[in-house]
């Protein structure tokens, strides 16, 4: 298959790209290398030494013979650029990653909100409208996010993407009907997947559009079987503020002699996923595309929940690193329930890797190994989600 990667140069996007090419594929990134700037306005780089996107396709190329083509594309900015390059390349799929993806980054200012909302939204409906307008029927696999859902506490798990309700009719019987997971989004970021779900549900049934959304948890891990390949086809680790997810933030802790630190209770559940299995997931979910008419397909893109303090306590049993709590910059519930649905991937055959397995093998090889890397004035997450909460944290840090 023609294969488009928008976002092919992040942190799931690369290693998805490098999978699909080892798979046969022909692979296309288009990329505006917006989160490199990112970098750059942060003052932050990844833990791991990352070379150009140039670079990282001539090693490929050099190590396996495979060409991934490179696009410098703003998808969200140059609607009529991208519309062109889908009119001559007409791909038969298209996976979207290209979004700004950080919950901290989209709450640390006014203008940081502006840029997540113009960037995310414009990028995937730039696409939907393109794809339509040049007729191309491609199946569109999209990145969304555990966080559409919000954490529930009611007891029932979340399922995937849909809801049965049952409503009581005019006619005074009950009728039953599936509704799209009732959105409630915990940032700005998470915000704008929710209207993502909105347009796709839109373009599918206007346009039949071929959509596959996929609810991905947490992904943690940084080496796949081909990232592993040649040390210049190195993955990302975010591990900033901003950026790293909590788990980077305690693994880089325990790397560097440092506590974990807990924000609140602790009590929040997340969802995870490892990179080798989301990028799987990727692959299960293009062989298995919808067929023009269907309703977009949801998937719950993720392999099993946590407590934050949990996941703290676990990583501190493997590696002697002590736990610290500290106030938490979110609006959040202090402590939440998460049971989700991911049987659809379990049936196409998804065995896991799991956190318990895999933690300690990241401390050692990656956190430990590039730990010189490290600024240690970036660890903390400063991005507070109100203006109170940010009052509350600078008087009690
Ligand atoms: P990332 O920031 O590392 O990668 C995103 C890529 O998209 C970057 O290379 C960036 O330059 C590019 N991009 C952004 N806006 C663009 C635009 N307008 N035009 C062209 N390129 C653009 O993020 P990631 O961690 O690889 O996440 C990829 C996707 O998966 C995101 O949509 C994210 O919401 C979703 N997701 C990620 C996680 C996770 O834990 N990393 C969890 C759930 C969902």
């Amino acid at each position: 298959m023609k294969i488009a990667i928008l976002g092919g140069d992040g942190f799931v996007g690369w290693p998805t790209s490098l999978h699909l090419s080892d798979k046969g594929h022909e692979v296309h990134i288009v990329d505006n290398l917006s989160r490199r700037w990112i970098d750059a306005e942060l003052g932050v780089q990844s833990l791991t030494p990352m070379d150009s996107i140039q670079e990282r396709t001539r090693i490929w190329k050099q190590e396996t013979g495979n060409t991934i083509n490179f696009h410098l594309i703003d998808i969200a900015e140059d609607y009529e650029v991208f519309k062109g390059w889908l009119a001559d390349n007409r791909p038969d799929a298209i996976i979207h990653f290209a979004e700004q993806r950080a919950a901290p980054y989209s709450m640390k200012s006014d203008q940081h909100k502006n840029y997540t909302v113009n960037n995310n939204v414009n990028a995937t409906h730039h696409l939907l409208n393109a794809m339509v307008e040049l007729g191309l029927d491609a199946h569109l696999i999209h990145l969304g996010t555990m966080g559409v859902y919000g954490y529930s506490n009611v007891g029932a798990a979340i399922p995937e993407g849909y809801l049965a309700v049952d409503v009581d009719t005019l006619a005074g019987h009950k009728a039953n009907q599936e509704i799209l997971y009732p959105a409630n989004p915990g940032s700005i970021y998470h915000m704008t997947k929710c209207l993502d779900q909105l347009l796709f549900q839109f373009y599918a049934k206007n346009d039949g559009m071929r959509i596959t959304d996929l609810h991905q948890g947490i992904v943690w891990g940084t080496h796949t079987q081909q990232t592993l390949r040649h040390k210049q086809l190195i993955n990302r680790f975010d591990y900033d503020g901003d950026y790293g997810t909590v788990l980077n933030r305690f693994l880089i802790q325990a790397a560097i002699g440092y506590p974990l630190t807990v924000h609140g209770t602790g009590g929040q559940t997340r969802a995870f996923i490892h990179i080798q299995d989301s990028v799987r997931c990727i692959e299960l979910a293009l062989k298995n595309p919808p067929i023009r008419g269907d309703r977009v397909k949801v998937f719950n893109q993720m392999t099993e929940t946590h407590r934050v303090r949990d996941l703290a306590e676990m990583i501190s049993r493997q590696t002697g690193a002590k736990v610290a709590y500290l106030p938490n910059p979110r609006k959040e519930a202090a402590e939440n329930d998460l049971v989700v649905e991911n049987k659809q991937f379990l049936e196409l055959g998804l065995d896991p890797i799991t956190l318990e397995e895999g933690l300690l093998g990241e401390v050692v090889d990656v956190a430990k190994a590039y730990a010189y890397r490290v600024d240690r004035s970036r660890v903390p997450a400063v991005s507070a989600w109100t203006k109170e909460i940010a009052d509350e944290i600078e008087h009690d840090p």
